[in-house]
This record gives C-alpha cells, structure tokens and sequence, in this order.
C-alpha cells in the first residue's frame, strides 16, 4: 500500500459542510464517485479523500459524454473551457473565481539552440492571476468547496498554494486561512498576506504544517482544505495542463514533457489529461515520455526512481527550490509509475544548477522563472546532456511559477554591470558600447 497521505484515520472524511444537506443537482458536473487508486473501491462525491476499504488516495471518476474540439474552443480562454471534463458544476463560470488558465505556450528557439534541441515549448504557468500553476488547482478546489457549503477555505502551503487560496477565497467571499513554513521567503508570505488577515506561519517544514492541517480539518467543522480533505477535486485542476498543451500544439500530444515534482500530483494529471483526451477521441494516440524534475535537496521520487525503489522514503527537505519542497510525496509512487510506464524518467539538480537554469532560462526566452521553473529546466538541461532525453523529438518544459517570488535566489548572481557617473566619458569607460 503507497499511500503516505493518511497518518490519521480520523480524518478520512473531515466534513466541511451540515452532512444532512443535500448537494445540489450537478454539482460536480460529470463526475461519478471518487474512486480509490489503490483498490479501486468507490464512495459517493464528498469531502473524502482517502479510501474507507484500504486507505489508498481517492481519485474522481467521470462518465463523460461526447466532447468535441469545437465545444471546446468555443469556450472561454481560462481553464473552465475544460468544464466538461472537471468536477464543476455547468454554471462554474457565473461564481467568482480567478479564471486561471490558458497560459501561453511559447516556442523556445534560443533555448532549444543553447541545448541542442531541435523544438521545444514552454508552457508559461507564471502568468496565472497569482503567478503560478497554483490557480488552476485551486480554482477547481474553490467549487467543490462552495458546492459543500464550506466555511472556510484552507491549505497547508509551501507557498505558491497560500497565495492562490488566500487571492482566490477573498474573490469568492470565504474566509481563507492559510498555514505556512515559517522559514518561507518574504515574497511568499507577503503575496499571501496581501489577500488574507489569517495568514499563520508554522515552525517546522512543509511536512509538518501538512500533519498539522491534517489535524484541524479532523477537529474543525466546515473547513475545505484544498489539498487535503477536497484533495481529489483540487488535484484535477492540474489536468488542464495537459489540455492545454495538447489544444495549443494543435490538438496532439508532444514527445516528452518535463514536469516539476512537489507532492508529484501535477504529474500524474497531466499524463491523466493526456490519456482522456485520447479516449475521448480528441487527440491521436501515441507514445509520449513524462520526465519529473527535483532539486537535489528534496529529491525523494528521484532517488526511488535511480534504486528502482516502487515507494519513496521521506527526506528533510534542505533546498532553494521551497515550493518543491515535500520531504514525503503524497503522490511519490504513481510518479514513479508514470515515468517508468512512459519511458521517461525522474532526475534533479544541485541548488546552484537550479540558479543558473533561472539565468539561462530568463537570458534565452525573456521568461523570469522561480526556482521550481529554474529546477524544471535545469534539469531538461542535464537531461539532455546524459542522453535520457531524445534532442531530436519534441518537447515541453513546464514553467510553474515567477521569478519575483523568490528573487534572492539569483541576487548574488545578476545585478549592474557596473555603477558609474551620469557622463559619456565614464559610459566609455565601461568597454560595454
Ligand atoms: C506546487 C508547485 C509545484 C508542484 O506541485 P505538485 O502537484 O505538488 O507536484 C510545481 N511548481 C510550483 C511553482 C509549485 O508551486
Ligand atoms: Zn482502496
């Protein structure tokens, strides 16, 4: 049994809402049940996230009707043109929400030049409304917690999450409280603090403000934790990426994608959306490899995938790349199952790797990355130089988050050129023109 979510059987169904409400018709769309992975048991749609059979994580299974290329690009230009295929409700588009989504999938040419590819993408999540792939998540979250008659929109974060949950709650009109690592960087905090009077910094890392979450969503009535006890409706916001990328490319699937690794969910989704959009008929089946990037510093899923390991043993995380920082990855194992299955594998990078991945990739395409985006690229750069991934096909690389937040990673590296007197004499001086 992989899963590593639950260390309180407790909290299997911590309730948000009056249990004796009924939900409303539709509320989560075409959704069905949840479903475990592990046993494939299923309970009805709810606040549950872990299987009551053998605790394996819940999963949300649809029945879907046809869905065409037309309905869908008929949509609107955010994430809820994917409606059909997310546990919303149809009407998703008349709440406020932060309409995340539909980033822009650029074409990298200086990049791919600089690394010997012949064509590659990035999918640029930075521009989402809170600056990282965290609004799509927490979007589709922000329905199932509004259709449970949730009181309080919650999560653990190693950042990104915060400042997603706490803008995207104070748009809905719920208040957000939301937990942190007291060690998190001052942007971070910030950004989250900006939206929200209930931001609490926690001493202790990612995996013990986790446990901590846990708990209160055990005690507490009316609590939606985002990724914990609405867990299976927050993960499949991360199917849009895998959408996206295949509607932008023309509406097929690429050759290789590298993916970051946190709690290794945003993974598994997009090798989730792939695989729907083929049994749906919307893109042709073909092979494609799914690559998992980590920072050496809290690379659990890579080390597990080097051993051949099929679980992955809890690190202390001790890294730059913070919002990639889960020392114990819900989703560890079906990372490792989908990279193996693919044919791709898991592979990090050292704290200074990660740097300069950020400079090259801001220097090569005008695209400022935090360090989860400059881990991400560092490794496709590592990738391709020990011949695990193939130059020849093509490839996206997801870039999750913004540079301004985490700004002191590359301080010491970029900065003037030189500080000189407001005379021509002195400009000349420098030998730059
Ligand atoms: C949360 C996060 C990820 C990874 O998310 P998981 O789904 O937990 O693996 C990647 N990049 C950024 C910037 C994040 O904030
Ligand atoms: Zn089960």
């Amino acid at each position: 049994m992989s899963a590593s979510i639950v260390e309180n059987p407790d909290t299997l169904a911590a309730a948000p809402a009056d249990p004796k409400k009924p939900l409303r018709d539709g509320a989560f769309g075409n959704a069905t049940a949840l479903a475990c992975r592990e046993c494939g048991h299923e309970v009805e749609l709810g606040p549950f996230y872990a299987c009551p059979e053998c605790f394996g994580p819940l999963e949300v299974a649809y029945d879907f009707p046809a869905v065409t290329r037309e309905q869908i690009a008929a949509g609107p230009a955010n994430i809820w043109r994917y409606k059909a295929l997310l546990p919303v409700p149809d009407d998703i588009e008349q709440s406020p929400n932060m309409e995340p989504g539909f980033t822009r999938l650029l074409e990298a040419r200086n990049l791919a030049a600089t690394l010997g590819l012949e064509k590659l993408w990035v999918k640029d999540d930075s521009t989402n409304p809170t600056n990282s792939f965290k609004d799509r998540v927490v979007a589709c979250a922000l329905s199932a917690a509004r259709e449970l008659d949730a009181k309080v929109f919650a999560c653990p974060s190693t950042g990104n999450l915060a400042n997603a949950v706490a803008a995207a709650g104070a748009r809905a009109g719920i208040k957000t409280v939301v937990f942190i690592p007291s060690n998190l960087e001052k942007p971070k905090q910030i950004n989250s603090a900006v939206y929200t009077d209930s931001l609490v910094a926690v001493e202790g890392n990612y995996d013990d403000v986790n446990k901590l979450a846990s708990e209160i969503a055990g005690e507490e009535d009316g609590w939606a934790f985002v990724n914990v006890n609405v867990r299976p409706f927050y993960a499949e916001g991360s199917k849009t990426l895998g959408y996206e990328i295949a509607e932008q490319l023309g509406w097929r699937l690429p050759d290789q994608v590298v993916i970051p690794v946190a709690s290794g969910s945003q993974l598994t989704k997009v090798d989730k959306a792939f695989q729907e959009l083929v049994k749906l008929g919307l893109v042709e089946d073909k092979p494609y490899k799914i690559f998992g990037a980590q920072a050496t510093g809290c690379s659990p899923v890579s080390a597990a995938f080097k051993d051949g390991k099929k679980v992955v043993r809890p690190v202390k995380p001790d890294t730059i790349a913070k919002s990639l920082a889960i020392g114990n990855p819900a989703d560890g194992p079906y990372v490792l199952d989908v990279c193996r299955r693919t044919g791709g594998v898991v592979e990090d990078i050292s704290d200074d790797e990660v740097r300069e991945a950020i400079v090259l990739l801001a220097r090569t395409e005008g695209i400022f990355t935090e360090t989860a985006g400059g881990t991400t690229v560092g490794v496709l750069k590592k990738l391709v130089e020990t011949g695990q991934l193939d130059p020849t096909a093509e490839t996206v690389v997801i870039n999750t988050g913004h540079g301004l937040k985490t700004l002191d990673a590359v301080a010491d590296q970029v900065g003037p050129v030189a500080t000189i007197a407001p005379s021509y004499a002195a400009f000349a001086a420098t030998g730059i023109a």
